[in-house]
């Protein structure tokens, strides 16, 4: 690991991942991917071959779903699962009949949550790009997400970022979705700085390979599972270092917090 941590220098700007990173919104998008599949595998819980199973909203979450756009993520699941469904139109009501349909339930199951005021900012979040703005290093968060720029903003992060690009952003700049590189180095562009000079910040496996792949001078897997269960995979698929919050994360790639 010593050799991708010396990637890790102090970076010029950074491109930080919402979901899971910055937000504590991860699990709830996974309830809400639950929701919306649990619904639709109810219908299969005979199948002999286990295509029926509940769905694991922690390792089949991270797996196939986590990271990616709606359709995206419903389809790579389904597919697991041997379940090919039509793609749909993107005014599919809720449903388990086309992968537009299993994506619109999840997508009225989140808006519930949200709602409900269930995403928060992470503290350590806070701290961390408040320490980066203290070094001009500037931020952007980056998410597939169509709600991520109202969540910054309800949360309060938005004003220690340069810029936000998130899913109303790969619409109409028809950008494709993790693991392509696109949205990081669309949200490089924004800031000005050459990949190599730029930071990844990910919790997702989606996310590290996509900064991989773009070139990214250090990319860093978060995985702020208690027991650090989720550090293996993250640098398999090629995070040079992985930090448990970001915090941790600043101090290792900047030295002393002011
Ligand atoms: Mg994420």
């Amino acid at each position: 690991m010593n050799g991708g941590r010396d990637r890790c220098g102090p970076p010029r700007a950074v491109v930080l991942d919402t979901d899971g990173v910055l937000l504590d919104s991860a699990v709830v998008h996974a309830a809400a991917w639950k929701t919306a599949f649990d619904a639709c595998l109810a219908e299969r819980a005979d199948d002999e071959t286990g295509a029926g199973a509940p769905f694991d909203s922690d390792a089949e979450y991270r797996r196939f779903v986590d990271g990616k756009s709606r359709y995206d993520g419903a389809e790579a699941f389904l597919t697991s699962r041997g379940i090919h469904l039509p793609a749909g139109r993107p005014d599919d009501p809720p449903g388990c009949g086309t992968v537009r349909a299993v994506a619109a339930r999840k997508e009225a199951a989140f808006r519930e949550a949200l709602a409900a005021g269930a995403v928060v900012a992470f503290p350590d979040a806070e701290e961390a790009l408040e320490v980066l703005r203290a070094r001009d290093v500037p931020c952007v968060a980056v998410s597939a997400s169509r709600h991520a720029r109202t969540l910054l903003a309800k949360t309060g992060l938005d004003r220690f970022l340069a810029a936000v690009v998130d899913g109303e952003d790969t619409a109409r700049l028809s950008l494709p979705g993790k693991p392509d590189p696109a949205l990081f180095l669309h949200a490089a562009d924004r800031l000005g700085t050459a990949p190599g000079d730029t930071a990844v910040v990910e919790d997702a496996l989606a996310g590290v390979q996509a900064g991989r792949r773009g070139g990214f001078g250090c990319v860093v897997g978060v995985d702020r599972s208690p027991d650090g269960t989720g550090s293996a995979a993250l640098r398999q698929e090629g995070a040079d270092l992985v930090v448990p919050d970001l915090m941790t994360l600043v101090r290792d790639v900047g030295g002393e917090v002011r």
